[in-house]
């Protein structure tokens, strides 16, 4: 059986360019009266969107939480142009190396399903991913992957094991969320992270972008028989 895919989607396959999603968070919280953090100073990296929207809103109640939430992904529909969207180098290559082998390619975001969606859809990439695991619900992402698990096997029909994932991210906790499942950790250092401060965290591979993926895969699944 073939492996199934991963990705992360801020820093490994794209970039929000000048924060716009960041602005149209401060935007929201200004209007509500919720205003001492400043969002673009704030470390999002590999948190969840549930976990980020509690920080900022202080814990809220159910209800806020979802006001808020509904608001930004309003906005982000209305006002996130493909302009604002920068799809790193290999990318576009490596999910149609993925394509033509038919493999199983899923999100492991801490995007909300439908910000998630937003972004893939205004850059063309949507249509990619056909299930996964996303940051509505957790505030850990070491939960995201039994959920994008079964996920795979509901859609596949087939019985995965966790060592047949391969988990993509740029950020230290992408790679302690695929340890923690027992997956394979793919770091790519397109993110804020470097290749140093990554390696620090012993991911199974470390690439410089994702050009280097179609080559590292074709290695890897021919390694160990999956090709
Ligand atoms: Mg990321």
């Amino acid at each position: 059986m073939n492996n199934a895919y991963l990705f992360d989607i801020d820093g490994t396959l794209l970039k929000i360019k000048n924060k716009a999603n960041r602005k149209i968070i401060q935007s929201i919280l200004n209007r509500l009266g919720i205003a001492e953090n400043n969002v673009e100073e704030l470390d999002f990296a590999g948190k969840t969107d549930r976990s980020i929207f509690s920080t900022l809103l202080d814990d809220p109640q159910e209800s806020l939480f979802n006001e808020v939430k509904e608001l930004y992904i309003g906005e982000l529909d209305t006002r996130l142009a493909a302009g604002d969207i920068h799809v790193y180098e290999g990318v576009e290559d490596s999910l149609a190396y993925l394509a033509g082998r038919s493999a199983a390619t899923g999100l492991l975001t801490g995007n909300f399903e439908r910000a998630a969606r937003i972004k893939l859809e205004r850059i063309g990439l949507n249509s990619h991913f056909s299930f996964g695991a996303f940051g509505d619900r957790h505030h850990n992402r070491n939960d995201l992957p039994p959920e994008a698990h079964k996920q795979l096997q509901d859609q596949s029909g087939s019985d995965y094991q966790p060592e047949q994932l391969v988990i993509i991210g740029d950020t230290p906790r992408d790679i302690r969320c695929a340890r923690a499942f027992g997956s394979v950790a793919v770091a790519v250092a397109t993110g804020t992270f470097s290749r140093d401060e990554l390696a620090r965290h012993k991911p199974d591979v470390l690439l410089t972008s994702l050009e280097e993926f179609p080559d590292w895969d074709r290695a890897f699944t021919a390694g160990n028989g999956r090709g």
